[in-house]
Order: structure tokens, then sequence, then C-alpha cells
């Protein structure tokens, strides 16, 4: 088999994209005007579908703080974390991030797939264990496949599938590490947390919640859903992102245990790779404190997913879960799905589309996030494109 015979089914899909001339992985934002609008084949759009959940991306302190560190630390730290790339600022983040969390320390990676691959590569390893949501994000399944650990997967959001599994594990449960995520990207459903730390308590093991969508989010401080059902104490391990609530692009884990600071030595994606720039630093510094007195921010956001999920509920549509900031319309045939997006985009709203592999039990899903700076005529022009297409689904 020749090196690039294996993208022949990938070219052939998308060979029928182009004839149905649909390019829904390549879409440029030709210009961005605020975080819900920019210019898309050269039409106004609304954007939703950017995960800017608090809208943060054009806050004018997160900017200022930006273009000061950009003026006085320059471009890029040109170098990892392990070796010139740690400036004051990602040291005092990860002091304020520990700190929102009330935790012993935190460590800073480039992005919030490098937070997974290193936290997993470092702590697991071939003898170890890891028991995974079948539902948890890419990052998740690539960080336990760099760790050689083994992997044991339960039903989606199913405790007791857990609790069986971790049963059959024996003496090995109290060393495993179990994976899941607040807020799952892909259908916005939430853990059953409290019945996890539960099989925890029982068992033993340590837990890693992947709060990448829900920090900001959820909680009164915004620290997720660790923080709204009340165990933030339970979770060992917090991995979170940059690049949704706060407006940026980078990651981090916290964690009260000790050892979080060994991480350091041995987490490849850790040490082989370039630390986030010192403009970035400073805008996620800015936007976490934001973030943390950010009441209002989550109130507004509450209210444009409850405004969209009511008005698509309404119109019959199938939805993936509760209100949540990620709403994801359940679709059957790829077909019918990529053309009910692109008429979307035609109609200048511009939200994800999802589709086998990616997706959870082989579902097409048009994925739509929700941010506080939507504006209710936003959110109604949103609906109002649906209700356009409700005819054809
Ligand atoms: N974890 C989850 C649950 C995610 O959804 C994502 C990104 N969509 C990541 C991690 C990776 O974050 P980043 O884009 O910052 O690398």
């Amino acid at each position: 088999m020749g090196l690039f015979d294996k993208f022949q089914g990938m070219a052939a899909a998308r060979s029928e994209l182009e004839a149905l001339r649909i390019d829904p992985f390549g879409v440029e934002i030709e210009r961005i005007i605020s975080p819900t609008e920019g210019i898309i084949h050269g039409r106004h759009t609304i954007l939703a579908g950017t995960n800017n959940y608090l809208g943060l991306t054009f806050n004018p302190e997160c900017i200022a703080a930006a273009h000061r560190a950009l003026d006085a630390e320059g471009t890029g730290t040109t170098g990892s974390r392990m070796a010139n790339g740690s400036y004051s600022g990602h040291r005092r983040l990860e002091e304020e991030l520990a700190a929102f969390y009330g935790m012993r320390d935190a460590i800073v990676f480039s992005t919030g797939y490098q937070a997974n691959l290193g936290m997993l590569a470092a702590l697991t390893g071939p003898n170890d264990v890891v028991l995974l949501d079948a539902d948890c994000h890419a990052s998740i399944y690539d960080g336990c496949r760099l760790s050689g650990a083994e992997v044991i997967r339960f039903r989606h959001n199913n405790a007791a599938d857990l609790a069986k599994r971790m049963r059959r594990l024996g003496a090995r449960a109290a060393d495993t590490l179990i994976l899941v995520e607040g807020i799952y990207s892909m259908l916005g459903d939430c853990a059953p947390l409290k019945e996890i730390v539960d099989v925890k308590r029982e068992f033993g093991g340590y837990l890693l919640v992947d709060e990448a969508h829900s920090l900001g989010v959820l909680g009164e401080r915004g620290r997720g859903l660790v923080e709204e059902l009340g165990v933030l104490a339970d979770a060992d391990f917090i991995v979170g992102t940059f690049s949704k609530s706060l407006g940026g692009a980078g990651g981090f884990c916290v964690s009260d245990l000790p050892a979080l600071d060994l991480v350091r030595y041995s987490s490849r994606p850790y040490i082989f790779t370039a630390s986030p720039s010192p403009a970035t630093i400073a805008s996620t510094r800015q936007a976490l404190h934001i973030l943390a007195d950010g009441r209002e921010l989550r109130a507004r956001l509450r209210e444009n997913f409850e405004r969209l999920h009511a008005g698509l509920t309404a119109m019959g549509y199938t939805l993936g879960a509760s209100p949540s900031p990620v709403i994801a319309v359940v679709f059957g045939e790829t077909i019918t799905t990529l053309k009910f997006w692109h008429d979307l985009l035609q109609r200048g709203v511009y939200v994800n589309l999802m589709l086998p592999p990616a997706t959870p039990n082989g579902v097409s899903l048009i994925r739509c996030s929700v941010s506080a700076a939507h504006t209710p005529e936003q959110i109604d022009a949103v609906c109002a494109a649906f209700a356009d297409l409700r005819a054809v689904t």
C-alpha cells in the first residue's frame, strides 16, 4: 500500500462535497467583526459556532493587557516551558488558576489539547489503567494512546457501568484514573459527576474532569460543573482550555496533589513545544479575572441559550440535551445535515457541522454554541433561519 493510499476515501468524500459546492471544513471568516459577527463568502454572518461562551475575544481590558505584553515582552517566547519559555506571566497565571480553584498548583500548557495529552501521558503508562467515558474528546483519547495505558471505556454518563468496571478491576481500581468531561463538547450534556464521585469514593482511584466547555459557564464563580454540583474537592485533576470562555489559546491542569509539579519533568507535550505567547498569557490572565466575577455574563449566556433551546424545541427539532451553551440538533442522514448546514450559512448563520466518526453513536449534528455576547435579536435571527429550513428536515 502506497504512502498516500490511505487518503483515497477522504479524497473521494471531498470530491463529492466539491460537486455539491459545499466546503464545511474550509470555512474562511474573511473578516471578523465582533465575537458574534463576521463576513463569510462576502456575507454578513452571525457566528453561532465559536465556543466564545463569554464573548471575551473583543473585551477591551483583555485586548489592552495583550497589547501591553506585546510591547513589553515581544511576539513569542521562542521556547518551551522547560527551557526559555517560562516568563513570569506564565508562572503568575499558574498561581492565579490554582488560587481560583483553591488548589495547590497549576500547570499551563500551550493548548487544551496538549493539556490532556501532557497530563495523561505523564500520569499513566503501560502498567496503568484508565477508565474513560466513551464520549470523551479526541485529546483525551489521544492522551491515552500516547501514555500506552490500558484503556477501559465505560458507557457515556453511566456511573453504574463505571462501577461495574471498577469492581472487575479489584485491587487495581484504587490506582485507576477516571476521565470525564464537565459539559460534553458534542451534545452539550453534563456528566453525572455526583454519581461518578460516589463510585470513586467506593472503589478508590483518581478523577480527572475536563471542563473545557463548562469553565466560565457553570458554577457561581465559573469554576465549572465541579463547582455547580459541589464536588470540586473530589476532583483530583481539573483540565481546562483558554480557547473557549477565556477567548485565547492555551490549556491548563490544576490539582491539589503535590505530585502535579513532577508532571512538568515527565510530560513530553509540556517539554517539547513552545509556550503560549506573552500576549496570549496576558489576555488570559485578564479574562480569568473577568470570568471569576462574571455572574452577569453567565446570566446573559443562560438567557441566550435558553432562548435558542426553547425556539428550536418549539419548532420540533430533536436536540441533544437539556439547555446548555452547546446546543446540538440531531439529524439522520449525513447529506441532509450537510445541505442544512450550507443553507444556514447562506442565510447568514454559521454553526458547526459534526459528522461521524467525530460524533457519538454515529449521528450527524448541527452544533450551535451560544455566547453571552449574542443579542436576543441575533438569537431570534438564528431561530428564524432554522424555522425557514424546518420543512426540509
Ligand atoms: N477538551 C475538550 C473537551 C474540547 O472540546 C477541546 C476542544 N474542542 C479540547 C479539550 C482542546 O482544547 P484546545 O482547542 O484549547 O486545544
